[in-house]
């Protein structure tokens, strides 16, 4: 028999997938030009050249080795190039034995779950937060326990955190530069969860983890990002070079169990128990070796800082209101009517393509994401003008 929950979730794709397909067939019909697809996070700065130079020195390898399986972790040479990344850039002690291969942040986020989550057990987002977050917890059984940001400045609130964690709390995910809002976590307020946190784990008496995500960490307009790990000691980091180099189709990604966690091993331990147990053992191997070598390539983000500022500019001068990001590639623009979703269908008839904020936890928004051409945010103009109009 069908399993009901996956045929629910079969039957009712990430709507910013179902946003993209229509974008795609949209694009088909009237031309590409004339659709305005800012829906999908497929970043529009391409990867480095030295990607491309790697991919074709790897090539000229037998191809019997250069396609055969890795360990189900990944190669030795790529972990450690990840713990000597995180060595130098954060000052942590990272060693390759904590860091886990994996196919984009996504499975990096699964794996994580299972590996330190029993059934029935609670695990806290902070809203809004990225569409996945409660499929991946409700898979491994557990509440997703939903706890706003601070309205007033898109920081992580702290007492409300602190009301929301019990002795059923296994972990607390938080994603900084965040998908959807653009913010990025102040060194204070990671400081103030990292206290809060380890207050509530001697009340309950277990650890509570923090699962930070980090894909968009390289993606910034100027503030610091700080480094998670450094401040709390429970914390496991998922990381993907979908966005900093720009290769969010060949899922490549990782995860690294702090070196300073009291049961450092053992958690790393769980994380190749459930990466076996999900079947997400061997990360692309192609690009286990590309990222051997271009790990350290810098992140362009200078045309998504131009979008950003032209996208925010136009915006101004038509009225709408936004959060101004600080870092990644979206910008949440608030509805012009409390029902997100009315809104963005309304967008869609003048062929503007944005993500209704419900599917981030949160009523009243949308996301429009600027990593496209500086064309195609010019050319939307006239959409965002007629959505406008539509209101008035
Ligand atoms: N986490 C966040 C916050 C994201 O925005 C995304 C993708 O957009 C992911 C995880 C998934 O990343 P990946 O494509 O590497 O699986």
């Amino acid at each position: 028999m069908i399993n009901e929950r996956m045929l629910g979730l079969g039957k009712q794709p990430n709507p910013i997938r179902v946003q993209y397909a229509y974008g795609l067939k949209r694009k088909a019909e009237i031309g590409e030009e004339n659709v305005y697809d800012l829906s999908i996070g497929n970043p529009s700065i391409p990867a480095p050249p030295a990607v491309r130079a790697r991919i074709e020195e790897l090539l000229e390898e037998p191809p019997e080795v250069l396609h055969g399986y890795t360990m189900a972790a990944g190669l030795e040479s790529a972990r450690q190039a990840v713990a000597d990344n995180l060595r130098e850039r954060f000052g942590i002690p990272a060693t390759a034995a904590q860091v886990y291969l994996t196919a984009g942040a996504t499975a990096a986020l699964y794996i994580t779950t299972a590996a330190i989550t029993h059934p029935g057990d609670e695990v806290i987002v902070n809203a809004p937060y990225f569409t996945e977050y409660k499929v991946m917890i409700e898979s491994a059984q557990c509440s997703c326990v939903e706890v706003p940001m601070r309205a007033s400045d898109f920081q992580l609130d702290i007492d409300a955190l602190r009301a929301a964690v019990n002795v059923k709390t296994a972990a607390v995910v938080i994603n900084s530069p965040n998908n959807p809002v653009g913010c990025i976590y102040t060194e204070q307020n990671i400081k103030d969860l990292a206290a809060m946190l380890e207050e509530k784990e001697a009340e309950v008496g277990h650890p509570i983890y923090l699962i930070s995500d980090e894909p968009y960490r390289e993606i910034t307009y100027g503030k610091e990002v700080p480094f998670t790990a450094n401040y709390y000691r429970d914390t496991i980091v998922c990381y993907s070079w979908a966005k900093s180099l720009s290769l969010p189709g060949e899922r490549i990604g990782y995860i690294y169990v702090s070196d300073l966690m009291g049961d450092a091993a053992d958690v790393a331990a769980a994380v190749g128990g459930a990466g076996r147990a999900l079947g997400f053992i061997c990360a692309p191997v192609l690009f286990q070796r590309v990222i051997e070598t271009c790990i350290n390539e810098p992140t362009n983000v200078d045309a998504y800082a131009a979008n950003r500022a032209l996208l925010t500019g136009m915006l101004d001068e038509l009225g709408y209101e936004y959060i101004q990001p600080d870092g990644a590639f979206y910008l949440w623009v608030k509805a012009l009517e409390d029902d997100s979703q009315a809104f963005c269908d309304k967008a869609r008839n003048h062929d503007l393509l944005l993500v209704n904020s419900d599917c981030f936890g949160v009523p009243g928004w949308a996301r429009a994401g600027y990593c496209v051409s500086a064309t195609t945010i010019k050319n939307s103009r006239k959409a965002w003008e007629a959505l406008k109009t539509d209101y008035e």
